[in-house]
């Protein structure tokens, strides 16, 4: 019998951890499958990148991740990269709000104060929200939520449209570049759902989700290297396990095939026999590499995706004053610029976030532009964007000088999002698509962020490992 076949598509984190899982894991199996990865890009990790810029190993992707989520760091204990490890140095952050910098308050639950008082102590609110806020714990609104619904209606009806949009939105649509009328609350934010299903105030049922002991270990973290650090592990490991990884190639289509190997994987130039295809690539792509299987597989173009720029500035730290605490100033979408509004979603301070990125006498920021309805930043050239940028920062964080250095980093279509009735749409498109041996990875599907994004490609891994052992 002929050694089963597996090809990965789609060489992002997802990918790279299905085929680390593949090759055995921790211990590599000498009796792994063959396995096939493409990737279209030169370089793998997708936006795990790191490069060499102003002294430092930047992160030009995401600069650090989850870690009370074990699935991150459980794969760079795997990979021998511990030591690399690095907490995040600060905590906290600050909301721009009726044109001043408000610390948001430490009881805090995912950047929502929860409570009315803790609400007023933010400042900035009119006395309207705050009456919203006091009504939700006195008498709070029934909502009605039978299948899923958007975090935006359950927020807007429990607490009306200024905390939804000017405190609930910077930070939870912030992390995926979304819309808060349109993200799922079953898929994003289940708590919240929970609690909306259960009746009562959402302000005192956010308040029982804060941890009630002091969390154990850091909340964030990052490597010294930078994150691309991480791929570039993978690839070593995987290279040493005789996976086939295949740069520069582009996956055209997967179609069935007859005999013994029920799918043939096509590029420009070859054709790959598999028992079993892991489709790690952007949702829109899958949809069409996998349309000749299964009719269903359209659906995953319903995954929309939003555009990113990140523009990282180095300031002599003279020039710019930073708020006492915190990592960052989130800045809600609507805030007016002239007669325009605000491109920046959100300033980092990577360098108060990540030791390895300090230097002295200077600040490290990092500008976040671009919501899934906000294509601005597509019209602008990296020398007007940098500008624009260097001016709201002038405006928010009161620099007195130019940034010293800039770097833009783009990336189109790169946070998806997952609108009302995501779960049941991916339930739909995986039950038509395993009968014929291809499974779904990566980041449009189990959850954004690189834990949720290796956790989904390991268990693709194992379970295209319990389907060949059951099949071929
Ligand atoms: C701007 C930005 C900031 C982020 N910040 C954070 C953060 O701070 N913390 C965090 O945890 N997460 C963050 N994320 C999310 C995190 O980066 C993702 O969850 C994770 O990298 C997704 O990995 P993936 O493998 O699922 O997808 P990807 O990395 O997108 O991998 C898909 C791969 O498929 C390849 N491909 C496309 N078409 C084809 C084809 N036809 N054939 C072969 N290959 C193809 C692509 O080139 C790509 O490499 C951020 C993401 C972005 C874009």
């Amino acid at each position: 019998m002929s050694r089963p076949s597996v090809v990965v598509l789609g060489g992002g984190v997802a990918g790279l951890a299905a085929a680390y899982e593949l090759s055995g894991g921790l211990e590599a199996d000498p009796d792994a499958p063959r396995i096939e990865l493409l990737e279209a890009d030169p370089e793998f990790g997708g936006p795990l990148r790191s490069v060499e810029w102003s002294g430092r190993h930047l992160d030009v992707g995401p600069d650090g991740f989850l870690a009370r989520r074990p699935e991150a760091l459980a794969l760079i204990r795997d990979l021998g990269l511990e030591g690399e490890l690095e907490e995040v140095d600060a905590s906290g952050a600050s909301l721009y709000l009726d044109g001043e910098l408000r610390e948001i308050p430490d009881d805090a639950v995912m950047g929502i104060p929860p409570s009315s008082a803790s609400m007023r102590s933010l400042g900035g609110l009119s006395r309207s929200a705050l009456v919203h806020a006091r009504r939700d714990e006195l008498a709070p609104r029934r909502f009605r939520a039978d299948g899923d619904v958007a975090i935006g209606e359950i927020v807007r009806h429990k607490l009306g449209d200024e905390i939804a949009y000017r405190v609930v939105e910077p930070m939870i649509g912030g992390i995926q570049a979304g819309r808060i009328d349109q993200l799922s609350a079953q898929s994003v934010f289940p708590p919240l759902l929970e609690a909306a299903r259960r009746g009562g105030s959402l302000l005192k049922a956010l308040a029982t989700l804060a941890p009630t002991s002091p969390p154990q270990g850091p909340s964030f973290a990052s490597l010294q290297r930078g994150l691309g650090s991480l791929p570039q592990r993978l690839v070593e490991v995987l290279r040493e396990r005789e996976v086939v990884l295949r740069p520069r190639v582009s996956a055209l289509g997967v179609r069935a095939n007859s005999g013994e190997y029920p799918l043939a994987v096509e590029t420009s130039d070859t054709l790959t026999r598999a028992h079993l295809v892991i489709a790690a690539t952007p949702a829109p792509v899958s949809a069409r590499l996998l349309a000749s299987l299964a009719p269903e597989s359209a659906d995953l173009t319903r995954i929309d995706s939003a555009s990113a720029a990140m523009i990282s500035l180095v300031y002599s730290d003279a020039d710019l004053h930073l708020p006492a605490h915190g990592t960052g100033v989130l800045i809600p979408l609507q805030t007016a610029w002239g007669a325009d509004t605000h491109l920046v979603t959100a300033f980092t301070f990577l360098d108060r976030k990540w030791p390895h990125l300090r230097r002295e006498g200077e600040i490290l920021l990092r500008a976040h532009v671009g919501r899934i309805d906000d294509h601005r930043v597509e019209d602008y050239t990296d020398e007007d964007l940098v500008e624009r940028v260097a001016a709201e920062v002038n405006h928010v964080l009161m620099a007195t000088g130019a940034p010293r250095a800039s770097l833009v980093q783009r990336w189109p279509r790169g946070l998806p999002q997952y609108y009302v009735g995501h779960a049941e749409r991916i339930a739909r498109v995986r039950a038509a698509l395993e009968p014929h041996g291809v499974l779904l990875a990566g980041s449009p599907y189990d959850g954004v962020g690189i834990p949720a994004s290796i956790g989904s490609g390991r268990r693709a891994g194992v379970t295209a490992l319990d389907y060949l052992r059951a099949r071929v």
